[in-house]
C-alpha cells in the first residue's frame, strides 16, 4: 500500500522513541525525536537496564500466589523488593489493580499470550536492526540460564515454565557439571539450572541506543533536545509540540516518554497509569568471572549480564515517590548477591563499582500502552513497557508505524491506551 509521508514527532530519546524513529523514517516520514535527555544519558532506563532478550519474559510479574510472598519479600531488609511508606498514599490503587492483574492462572496466562508478540522473536529483529546500524557485535545469542538451588525449586515455578512451554520457549535443563561447565564458578547454592535457548543480550544497552540514534540521524531523523511543556491541539489533533525552545508543527506524534509518558498524557487530557518500578545496577570488573550467557538467581532474583570486559548485576524492585533520592542500600544488596552467587570471584567493594538507579514505567496490567490516544486522533503512544522495553522495542514499533500509516492491526487492542480512561492514580 503507497502511503502518505508525514512529519511525525516523536516524544522520547529511550529505545523505545528511538527504534520507532527508524521504523517510520524506513517508511519514508519525515521524522523528528525531541527528548529531554540525550540517547547516550543514564537518566533513561534504556542506559542501564540488564540488556535481557528473553522470549521467557512472557511470565508477568503479577502472579497467582504473588500477594502471599509480598509480605515476606517487604520484612526482608535484603530482598528483592522494597516500598516506601510514603509512597503508599499515592500508588495504593496502581498496587490493588497490579497484584489483581495475574491473580488468577487464567489471567496471567491471557498476559502472556499478549507479550508473546513482543518477545518470541525479538533477538532475531534485534539482531537484524543492530546489522542494519553498523554495531552487530552489539546483541549476542546463545541463550539465557536460569539457575534454581535445585529441581524443587525449579518445580516450584511450574506455572510459569508451563506459560513459557505454551508461548513456544524453548529451554534445556541442566544439572550437575553441565551446569558447572556453562556457568563455572556458580555457587554451590545452585544445583539446577534452565537454559532459555532463544534468547540473548545486549552488550551495552546505552551504547546500542546511542548508536541506533546516530544511525536514526543518517536516516534523515531531526534530534531536537528539549522537554515537552505541551501540546497545541484544535478539532482533537495536535497541530504542534511545545517546548521551551519553541514548537514543532507535526501531522503526527507519538509519545514514548518512558516515565514521563503519564505526565505527557495528561497534557493530551488522557490517562497512562505508569508508576515507576524503581530498579538498580552495579558493574563491577570481576575479571575471574567467565560468563557465557546472562544468569539470572531464580531465589535472589536477580540477573548478571557480561558487558564487556565487565559484568552488570541488576534488580530490585524500588516503589517511591516521584522524584526521590536513589536508595544506594538496594545497589550495594545487588553486589552481595553477586558475591554469594561466585564466592571465589575477586570484586571490587562498593565504593569502586559504578552504580545506577533507573525507573522501570510500569501499567498496572503489565502490559504496554500502543495505540490511538483517546482525546487527540493524530497521537499514538508507545510506552508502558516495564521490565521489557528493551527487548519489545522492535515489534512496538511495527505497530506504530502501522497505526501512523492506517494500517490497521486485530491483535492489538489489549495494549489500547483507552483502557485506562476510568483509572485515577
Ligand atoms: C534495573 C533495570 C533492568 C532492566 N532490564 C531490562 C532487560 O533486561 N530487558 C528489557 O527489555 N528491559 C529491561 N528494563 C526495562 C527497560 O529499561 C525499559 O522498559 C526501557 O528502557 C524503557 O524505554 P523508554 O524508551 O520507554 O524509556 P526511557 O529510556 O526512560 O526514555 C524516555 C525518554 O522520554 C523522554 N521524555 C520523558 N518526558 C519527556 C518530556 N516531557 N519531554 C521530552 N522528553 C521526555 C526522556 O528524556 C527520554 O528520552 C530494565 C529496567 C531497569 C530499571
Amino acid at each position: 500500500m503507497k502511503v502518505m509521508s508525514q512529519h511525525v514527532v516523536v516524544v522520547g530519546s529511550g529505545i523505545v522513541g528511538t527504534v520507532v524513529s527508524i521504523a517510520l523514517a524506513r517508511k519514508g516520514h519525515r521524522v523528528s525525536v525531541i527528548g529531554a535527555d540525550q540517547p547516550d544519558s543514564c537518566e533513561m532506563a534504556s542506559y542501564g537496564n540488564a540488556g535481557w532478550l528473553n522470549p521467557g519474559s512472557v511470565v508477568p510479574l503479577s502472579m497467582p500466589g504473588l500477594w502471599r510472598k509480598v509480605p515476606e519479600y517487604l520484612l526482608n531488609a535484603n530482598g528483592p523488593l522494597t516500598l516506601r511508606l510514603s509512597a503508599v498514599p499515592q500508588l495504593a490503587s496502581w498496587l490493588v489493580r497490579f497484584m489483581a492483574a495475574g491473580c488468577t492462572p487464567r489471567r496471567a496466562r491471557a498476559i502472556a499470550a499478549a507479550l508473546r508478540p513482543f518477545l518470541h522473536d525479538a533477538l532475531e529483529r534485534h539482531e537484524a536492526l543492530a546489522r542494519e546500524a553498523g554495531v552487530p557485535e552489539m546483541i549476542k545469542g546463545g541463550g539465557l540460564l536460569i539457575v534454581y538451588p535445585d529441581r524443587a525449586a525449579y518445580g516450584a515455578d511450574a506455572l510459569g515454565w508451563s506459560m513459557r512451554r505454551d508461548n513456544g520457549v524453548a529451554w534445556r535443563e541442566l544439572e550437575g557439571e553441565e551446569l558447572r561447565t556453562l556457568c563455572p564458578g556458580l555457587s554451590e547454592r545452585y544445583q539446577f539450572g534452565a537454559l532459555i535457548t532463544d534468547g540473548g543480550y545486549c552488550t551495552s544497552p546505552g551504547g546500542y541506543t546511542s548508536a541506533l540514534a546516530t544511525y536514526a540521524a543518517g536516516l534523515g531523523v531531526t534530534q531536537v533536545s528539549g522537554r515537552v511543556s505541551g501540546f497545541r491541539k484544535s478539532g482533537g489533533q495536535v497541530l504542534a509540540v511545545e517546548h521551551a525552545g519553541g514548537e514543532i508543527a507535526c501531522d503526527r506524534v507519538v509519545i514514548a516518554g518512558g516515565i514521563g509518558t503519564t505526565e505527557l498524557a495528561r497534557m493530551l487530557s488522557d490517562t497512562v497509569p505508569l508508576v515507576s518500578e524503581r530498579g538498580y545496577h552495579v558493574q563491577v570488573s570481576a575479571q575471574d568471572v567467565a560468563l557465557p550467557v546472562p544468569t539470572m538467581m531464580s531465589d535472589l532474583k536477580f540477573g548478571i549480564t557480561p558487558m564487556g570486559n565487565e559484568i552488570r548485576g541488576a534488580g530490585q524492585v524500588e516503589f517511591a515517590r516521584r522524584g526521590r533520592a536513589p536508595d544506594w542500600r538496594r545497589a550495594r544488596i545487588i553486589l552481595e548477591c553477586i558475591r554469594a552467587s561466585f564466592p571465589s570471584a575477586r570484586i571490587e567493594s562498593f565504593e569502586k563499582v559504578a552504580r545506577w538507579m533507573g525507573n522501570r514505567p510500569s501499567t498496572p496490567d503489565c502490559l504496554p500502552v500502543i495505540g490511538v490516544s483517546p482525546h487527540a486522533s493524530n497521537v499514538v503512544y508507545a510506552s508502558g513497557h516495564g521490565h521489557l522495553g528493551l527487548v519489545s522495542s522492535p515489534y512496538t514499533a511495527d505497530i506504530v508505524a502501522d497505526l501512523i500509516d492506517g494500517v490497521s492491526r486485530t491483535d492489538i487492542k489489549p495494549y489500547d491506551p483507552a483502557r485506562f480512561c476510568r483509572f485515577r492514580l
